[in-house]
Formats: structure tokens, C-alpha cells, sequence
């Protein structure tokens, strides 16, 4: 079975394995795991940032994040299509008492003048709630994979430092827009409060994701991993495949983006097909025509060997990952033209 329904379906390669099992691990919990505490200060250096935490899931790094920035009652803005808000399980309203603010944008971005025009008033008028933070994702998974413009980003920095308000960035696939883009981890050091970076998506690291701010932020973060019930034992073990990925599987991420083109190329010629998102990373986007059935075609592809998810409204899915390889890529290519 050829596997594109994510980039999370990876397994660890021998090399990642190896560097687990020779891992130097302690108990975490009293901040003695030498693999752990050195992970967290090279992803904090890699950011230009003070500090850094391990932990278990993207969802529960960016739910500290939200819980740290914001008071119960207070408002978050996002993009209408945002992780924080559509796949988290509503915990900004459940774990941190946020009202989610919700940005009519593009393909998961939206513009600088939208957010200042939403955040007006929002502060001297009582009935309204508290404006706190802003989050932003990048790539935007529900948007495709696309990558925001970092100008837009500065932009967006700057109305929160001229408003008092806090900016989260969701970057489960920073690393992919990073590669895609040409751009640094510093860069986006230096404008955001928090960032989370997921390693089990494209870096392919079984478990794993951290999150990066300021010393005062990782101390609380601390806190609310450990009353979220994300504190760890010896997950030096875990922390050595995120190392292994950080230094083996970020360059190659290239490799990722240049196959999903490739197969949005093949979709584009297909008859049964109607349009193909803009290819940026390595999500695949795609709404088949309207006399056919969606379930039709992905049953089509399962019978060759290829599983792809729906996204709903007609949309599907596909996303390139380390397990993905050139003649699976062919052998995609292949199956589509023959459909
Ligand atoms: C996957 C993902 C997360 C968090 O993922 P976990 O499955 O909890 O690790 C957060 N944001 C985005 C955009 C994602 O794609």
C-alpha cells in the first residue's frame, strides 16, 4: 500500500532507531534526561530563542501556548481554517477559557489590515472580550500547505507589539514552508512569542513536538505541560529520534515538495479531475468533477494500492512524506493516468 493519506504515517528509519537505542536517558520530570535538556537548548538556539520544552503532541504544545498567553475570557484571533480551532478539540475554550476570533482568510492566511480592523475597539469597549493573542499557522495544513509571506508576518508583528498583544505561531510544518521558502529558524525567532514545531510530520520522528519562547514562558509552559499530563519520564529516547531528525531530514524535505507537484502535475491532466490547488509543500489538494463521486475516485485509488483521504465539500488529499519514495511516485503517476 502506497501511504499518502499524511505525513504522519512515517516509521522510524534504522538510522533514527539507532540513535534512540543508544540513548542516554534520566527522569525527565527532575529535568535529568541529558538527551531531552540538550534537545530543548538546540531547538531554542536554533530559533534565536532562551528556551525551549519537549512534548508529546503539536495539540498539546500549542494548547500551552494558548493557556500561558491568554486569561480565561479573553480573545484569540486565527485564520478561519486554523489547527488551533478546527482540530484541537475546542481546548482554547476548554483548557484556557479563550474566544476564538475567526479571520475570514486565504487558503488559511489572512492580511494585516484584517486583523487591525477586528481588534478595534476591542479594548476600550467592556462588552467586548479581551483582545490577547493572535495565532497563526505555517504551513496551513487545511490551506494546502501553503506558506505565509514573512513581510505579512512582520506586518502582523508589529500590530500586536502596537496593541499589546501576544503572537503564537502554530509551525507544525514551519520546517516545510522554511525549505520551501528559503528561510531561517531566527527569522522566526525574533517575531513570534511561542512557536511550536511538530517532528512527527514531515521530519518523521514517531513522537514528538516543542515548544519555544522566552525563559518566563517555558517555566509556566512547565507548569501547564505538567497539569495538561504531558510531563515525561526517560522520553530521552523520544527526544534522541527528534534529534536525529533535526540533523538528518530537514534539507530533504525538498524531495517532498518536488513529488507532490509531480502528482498535482498528473492530477492536473486527469479528466475526473477538476482543479488542483496551488502546490507549495507537500500537501496536495484536489476536487474531483462534479459528475463524479469523491468516494469513487479514492476507492479507484485504493484498488491500485493508494490510500488518500477525504478533506470534505469534494476536497481530497494527498501528502508526500520520508516513506514515500521515487518509484511509489511512478507507480502514483501511473494510476492516476490510467484512471
Ligand atoms: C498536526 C498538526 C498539529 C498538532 O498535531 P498533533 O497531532 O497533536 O501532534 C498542529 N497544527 C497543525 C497545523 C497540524 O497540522
Amino acid at each position: 500500500m502506497i501511504n499518502l493519506i499524511s505525513d504522519t504515517v512515517t516509521k522510524p528509519t534504522k538510522g533514527m532507531l539507532k540513535a534512540m537505542m543508544g540513548a542516554e536517558v534520566g527522569d525527565d520530570v527532575f529535568k535529568t534526561d541529558p538527551t531531552v535538556n540538550k534537545l530543548q537548548s538546540k531547538v531554542a538556539e536554533m530559533f534565536g530563542m532562551e528556551d525551549a520544552l519537549f512534548f508529546p503532541s503539536g495539540t498539546m504544545a500549542n494548547q500551552t501556548a494558548i493557556k500561558i498567553l491568554t486569561q480565561p475570557g479573553d480573545k484569540m484571533f486565527c485564520d478561519k481554517w486554523a489547527h488551533v480551532y478546527n482540530f484541537e478539540g475546542g481546548g482554547a475554550a476548554f483548557n484556557a477559557g479563550v474566544t476564538s476570533h475567526l479571520l475570514d482568510g486565504e487558503r488559511g492566511m489572512f492580511e494585516p489590515e484584517q486583523l487591525t480592523e477586528a481588534i478595534s475597539g476591542s479594548r476600550s469597549d467592556i462588552h467586548v472580550p479581551y483582545a490577547r493573542l493572535v495565532a497563526i499557522e505555517n504551513t496551513t495544513n487545511k490551506g494546502g500547505g501553503a506558506c505565509w509571506d514573512y513581510e505579512k508576518l512582520v506586518k502582523i508583528r508589529k500590530i500586536c507589539s502596537k496593541n499589546d498583544l501576544a503572537l503564537h505561531l502554530d509551525g507544525a510544518r514551519l520546517f516545510n514552508a522554511l525549505v520551501a521558502k528559503k528561510e531561517s529558524t531566527e527569522q522566526y525567532g525574533k517575531i513570534f512569542d511561542t512557536i511550536s514545531i511538530c517532528m512527527s510530520k514531515g521530519l518523521g520522528a514517531p513522537v514528538g513536538s516543542l515548544l519555544v519562547g522566552s525563559k518566563d514562558h517555558i517555566e509556566r509552559a512547565l507548569r501547564v505541560r505538567k497539569l495538561f499530563g504531558g510531563a515525561m519520564r526517560q522520553s530521552g529516547y523520544l527526544a534522541a529520534a527528534v534529534d536525529y531528525a533535526l540533523d538528518n531530514h530537514i534539507e530533504r524535505l525538498a524531495i517532498d515538495h518536488t513529488r507532490a507537484k509531480v502528482i498535482g502535475a498528473s492530477l492536473q491532466r486527469c479528466e475526473l479531475i477538476k482543479n488542483v490547488e496551488p502546490i507549495e509543500t507537500n500537501i496536495v489538494i484536489f476536487n474531483v468533477i462534479d459528475s463524479i463521486n469523491e468516494n469513487d475516485f479514492i476507492s479507484r485509488m485504493n484498488d491500485a494500492g493508494i490510500s488518500l483521504i477525504s478533506m470534505g465539500s469534494g476536497k481530497l488529499r494527498m501528502v508526500t512524506h520520508l516513506d514515500f519514495t521515487e518509484e511509489m511516485l511512478e507507480r502514483v503517476v501511473l494510476t492516476i493516468e490510467n484512471i
